[in-house]
C-alpha cells in the first residue's frame, strides 16, 4: 500500500520513542529512571479533575462547536489578554488537540507548498517543529543559538537569517529542550527585527510560560511577542494545559491570534473543523476551573520545578567533560557531552554522537535521556535531561549519568 513520501521521509518523534524504549524496559523490570520524556510527574490538581467528572455525569458528551465553548474560549481569551497583553477577542481563540496540532494546524495555514517559503527556527529547538515545518511544504532556516550565548539566539542572526521568501519565524520561549527563558529584552529585540518585514508571521509558542525560574535569574518573567503593538496582528500565540496544569493526557492546546481582522483564526477553524472539529466536550469545564482557579496550583508545581532546576544544574556542573547552562524555564537541562566524543565505555561501546552516548547510557546505566541530533544541527552533540521527576530519581539518574561520564575511556 501507498505511504507519502513527505511521511515517509518524516522522522518518528525522538521524544516519544525514547519514553516508549523507556517504558518497554520498565515493564521488564529494568530500573530506569526516565529523564526522557517533558512530561510533569504531578497529577492534575483535584478542581479540575472534579470540574471533568461533573460534566461528564451531567452529560457533557456530544460534539460542541470546533473552537470549544464559548464560556472557555472566553476564560482563554480574558487570560491572553489580562496576563499576556494580547488584543484578542474569544471568537479568535480555538481549543486544539494539544499544543502539538496547534502548532501543526497553523503551519499548514501559514506556508504555501512549492513557493519556498522558508520559517526561521531559532535552534535547538523541540523535535516536532522541523518536521512539521516540513510536512506543511514549508523549509526548516535554522539559526542556531551556540551555548556560549545561553543557547539564545540574537537578533542580529535573526535579521541575517531574513530572506524574501521568509513566510514566519517560530518562537519558543521558555524553550523546550534548553529549559532557558529568553529577558524580555532579548525578545523585545528580535521584535524589532520582526517588525521591519512587514510579510513574516510570528508563532510564538508559550507552552512553558507558567514555569519560569526568578530563583535562578533573578527578574525574569514572561514577554509574549503578541502583545507588541506591531507584532500583534500577525502573531499566532500557542499555548496550552499539557504542562503548567500536569494535563498532559487530557490533550488540550489552544490558538489565538487577531490577524487578518479576525479572518485568519476563521480559517484555522474551518481546517479544524474538518481534521478533528472539537476537543472532548467534558474537558471545556475543566478549561474554565483550571484557568480560573488554578493559580496556586501552578505556583506549587513552578516552585518544585524551581527547585529541581538548581539541583540539577549543581550536579552536572560538578560532573566531567559535561557542559551546561543554568535551567531558568521550562523543565530540562540540555548539556553538551562534546568532550566523550571518540572515547569508549568500559564495555567497549565507542561514543561518536549525542544519539551513541544515549543508547550507551540507557543500555549500560538505565538512565534515559533525548539524544540532541532531532533538536537541531547544532545540537548533535548534547542530550536532553527532562527533570520532570521527583527529586530522589534525579539524585539517583545523575548519580548514574555521573558514573558514566567519569567510566568513559
Ligand atoms: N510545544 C513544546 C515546546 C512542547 O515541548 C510540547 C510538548 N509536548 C508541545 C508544544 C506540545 O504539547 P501538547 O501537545 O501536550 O499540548
Ligand atoms: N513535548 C514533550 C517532550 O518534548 C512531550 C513529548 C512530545 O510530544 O514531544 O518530551
Amino acid at each position: 500500500m501507498h505511504v507519502n513520501s513527505s511521511i515517509a521521509r518524516m522522522k518518528e518523534s525522538a521524544t516519544l520513542a525514547v519514553s516508549a524504549r523507556a517504558a518497554a524496559l520498565k515493564a521488564e523490570g529494568v530500573d530506569v529512571v526516565g529523564f526522557g520524556v517533558g512530561e510533569p510527574d504531578f497529577d492534575t490538581p483535584v478542581a479540575i479533575k472534579e470540574a471533568a467528572i461533573r460534566a461528564i455525569q451531567s452529560g457533557r458528551t456530544k460534539y460542541e462547536a470546533t473552537p470549544g465553548t464559548v464560556e472557555a474560549r472566553k476564560a482563554i481569551a480574558a487570560k491572553l489578554q489580562g496576563e499576556n497583553g494580547i488584543p484578542v477577542q474569544w471568537q479568535q481563540v480555538s481549543i486544539t488537540c494539544g499544543a502539538k496540532h496547534a502548532v501543526a494546524m497553523s503551519l499548514q495555514l501559514l506556508l504555501e507548498p512549492g513557493r519556498g517559503d522558508e520559517v526561521i527556527l531559532p535552534t535547538p529547538a523541540w523535535v516536532s517543529y522541523k518536521p512539521l515545518i516540513e510536512l506543511a511544504g514549508g523549509r526548516c532556516v535554522e539559526v542556531a543559538g551556540g551555548i556560549q550565548h545561553g543557547y539564545r539566539v540574537t537578533a542580529e542572526q535573526v535579521e541575517a537569517a531574513m530572506t524574501p521568501r521568509t513566510v514566519a519565524i517560530l518562537l519558543n520561549s521558555p524553550s523546550n529542550p534548553c529549559g532557558i527563558a529568553y529577558p524580555a529584552d532579548e525578545l523585545r529585540a528580535i521584535a524589532e527585527v520582526i517588525a521591519a518585514h512587514p510579510g513574516v508571521a510570528v508563532l510564538s509558542d508559550e507552552i512553558y510560560e507558567k514555569l519560569i525560574y526568578p530563583e535562578v535569574t533573578p527578574g525574569l518573567a514572561h514577554w509574549s511577542p503578541g502583545s507588541d503593538p506591531r507584532l500583534a496582528d500577525r502573531t499566532i500565540t500557542v499555548n496550552g494545559l499539557s504542562k503548567a496544569y500536569a494535563m498532559t493526557g487530557w490533550r488540550l492546546g489552544y490558538v489565538a491570534s487577531p490577524a487578518n481582522g479576525g479572518a485568519w483564526m476563521k480559517e484555522f477553524i474551518k481546517l479544524q473543523g474538518q481534521q478533528t472539529n472539537n476537543v472532548s466536550s467534558f474537558a471545556m469545564p475543566a478549561i474554565v476551573e483550571a484557568l480560573a482557579n488554578g493559580a496556586a496550583e501552578v505556583e506549587r508545581m513552578r516552585q518544585s520545578f524551581a527547585a529541581r532546576a538548581i539541583l540539577v544544574h549543581r550536579r552536572l556542573q560538578s560532573m566531567p567533560r559535561l557542559s551546561t547552562v543554568p535551567s531558568n524555564g521550562a523543565f530540562y537541562s540540555f548539556p553538551d557531552v562534546s568532550r566523550c566524543m571518540g572515547l569508549s565505555t568500559p564495555r567497549g561501546r565507542r561514543i561518536d554522537g549525542a544519539q551513541s552516548f544515549a543508547e550507551a547510557l540507557l543500555d549500560e546505566h538505565a538512565v534515559a535521556v533525548v539524544p540532541g541530533e532531532d533538536f537541531g544541527e547544532c545540537a548533535r552533540r548534547n542530550i536532553r535531561i527532562s527533570f520532570a521527576c521527583s527529586e530522589a530519581q534525579i539524585e539517583k539518574g545523575l548519580s548514574r549519568l555521573g558514573e558514566f561520564v567519569t567510566s568513559l575511556r
